[in-house]
């Protein structure tokens, strides 16, 4: 099995051990630098300019006017601790920097110092610090050791989002120059060829034409897999690594089985080939808008009457919360339909009137679980109700399967653990951090194997299904434990008997 580079894999635990820590655990850990080819597509200065001290502090201010509650967030920490314990990366790395509330404080110290009275005049006596060099250092590493998961926040009795501070620093840090190679990279791709993974139109093409003969040759029947088709009822935006790699393109499959028996036509983009929008994992609303901006332009010229997203976490959580406000109005599609809805929405609704015939049976071979990812389940909902980001992706699985168990109650829903790899760092120079994050869904996994025979475990983000095929060999599980929602579906649909 592959592990890649060698990594002091953490024990699993006794489930739920809250660890000693070890100071400066990861500060050996920072991700490569944005170069200025990645930095100046975007609009971001190529490297550190000169007077970066004087542009961050000015950036800051002018977020601390724009986002309200960014100040509000800065000044309400009352040191009360309940924090500390709940950032995976903390929990696997042992960093005392990694608690989310030292991770707030490294921000919180520069903001004390420059925008308030008490920091200005006796920075010593309110832990205000100067913006320095050693300090710039410290955010660059620290700000790429958090998520932007908010497990944190739900357990802060003032709900202080470490989230947005983590977002507000990535920001500044690009505004000067310092930015992250891996996600700069990716947005720039976005820009000009359309998706993250840099797939050409050809290659698209290619790919959907190959899946089609697949499923074809697997199930006699003949299901498209269309692409740029104008006059479609829907576009589908869904990651790029649906087109490209297992176990993501299993539930492309599904999605594609579920249109075909409900008779939806339906239809990808080549100018919208991707659902993912970086720009969220930077900070950055304007590159939010840009990125999301292409998904109005492919509906409009395709002339669809609706917009659904694949599995994609963030992607979700980027779309329900802002694509009306980033790329809205949309009031040229069908308003019987919600905009956007979610692949689980569309086949959830199916499902309960009826339009398609599933047989669990098919899946007997599998006791699943569900991976609950932390942009469904803390920034998005799904459905009419309260908590559908939960109930809607569980009832798809129930529907399609016989054998399903939840984990730890306090590890799902709105508790849910990131997989490790989300916030824009799902990248192989992240690894150790990417490993040792996973620590608390591997051990909460683990229980459930061992107690209810769990052999796989479902989810509807691409970046958890990525991060989990890479770190599962770590702790002793196969890559391949990891599932797609919609391949349960796929698993299950009876094609050629309802349509
Ligand atoms: S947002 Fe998530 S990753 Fe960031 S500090 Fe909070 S729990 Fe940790
Ligand atoms: S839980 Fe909230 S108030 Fe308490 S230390 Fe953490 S951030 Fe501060």
């Amino acid at each position: 099995m592959a592990r890649g580079p060698d990594i002091d894999v953490p024990t699993l635990r006794e489930f739920r051990d809250i660890p000693a820590i070890q100071e400066g655990a990861m500060a050996h850990l920072s991700p490569f630098v944005a170069k200025p080819e990645h930095q100046e597509p975007l609009g971001f200065p190529g490297e550190l300019v000169d007077n970066w001290q004087e542009k961050a502090i000015d950036k800051m201010g002018d977020l601390l006017g724009k986002y309200r509650a960014l100040p509000v967030f800065l000044d309400s920490c009352v040191k009360c601790g309940a924090c500390t314990d709940k950032c995976h990366y903390f929990l696997g790395t042992q960093d005392p920097k990694n608690m989310p509330v030292a991770r707030q404080d490294l921000f919180r110290q520069v903001y004390r110092r420059y925008f308030t009275w008490a920091g200005k005049i006796f920075p010593w006596l309110v832990g205000a610090k100067d913006l320095t060099k050693e300090v710039l250092d410290d955010w660059y590493k620290y700000f790429h050791q958090c998520s932007e998961c908010r497990r944190c926040s739900v357990f802060c009795p003032y709900g202080i989002d470490t989230a947005e501070i983590t977002m507000a620093a990535r920001d500044i840090m690009d505004h000067i120059g310092v930015g992250q190679k891996y996600s700069n990279e990716i947005i720039g791709k976005v820009h000009t060829i359309g998706n993250n993974l840099g797939l050409p139109t050809p290659a698209l093409i290619n790919t959907l034409e190959g899946l089609e003969e697949d499923i074809e040759e697997e199930t006699g029947i003949a299901v498209r897999l269309p692409l740029d088709e104008q006059g479609a009822d829907v576009l589908l935006v869904t990651p790029s690594a649906d087109f490209f790699a297992e176990p993501h393109v299993d539930g492309l499959i599904g999605y594609a089985k579920v249109f075909h028996q409900a008779g939806i036509r339906w239809t990808v983009s080549s100018h919208a080939s991707e659902a993912a929008n970086f720009g969220i994992f930077i900070g950055s609303y304007e590159q939010m808008h840009k990125v999301s901006n292409r998904i109005r332009t492919a509906a409009l010229e395709l002339g669809v009457k609706r917009v659904v997203f694949g599995e994609c976490g963030h992607a979700w959580r980027v779309a329900y919360s802002f694509l009306n406000s980033l790329a809205g109005p949309w009031d040229f599609l069908d308003p019987k339909y919600p905009t956007p809805q979610h692949i689980c929405e569309v086949t959830y609704d199916l499902i309960q009137q009826g339009a398609l015939n599933l047989d669990p049976t098919a899946n007997d071979d599998k006791v699943l679980t569900f991976h609950d990812s932390c942009n469904v389940a803390r920034g998005s909902r799904m459905g009419n109700i309260p908590g559908g980001q939960f109930d809607i992706p569980r009832a798809v699985l129930k529907a399609s399967a016989n054998h399903f168990v939840d984990m730890d109650p306090e590890t799902i829903c709105e508790k849910t653990f990131c997989c490790g790899g989300g916030g824009g760092l799902l990248t192989d120079d992240l690894l150790e951090l990417r490993v040792k994050g996973a620590l608390p869904r591997m051990e909460a996994l683990k229980e459930v194997v061992e107690t209810h025979g769990v052999t796989h475990m479902a989810a509807i983000c691409a970046i958890c299904k990525s991060q989990f095929s890479k770190v599962m060999p770590f702790y002793g599980l196969p890559m391949d434990m990891i599932v797609s929602v919609h391949q349960i579906v796929s698993n299950a649909i009876q094609l050629g008997t309802k349509e």
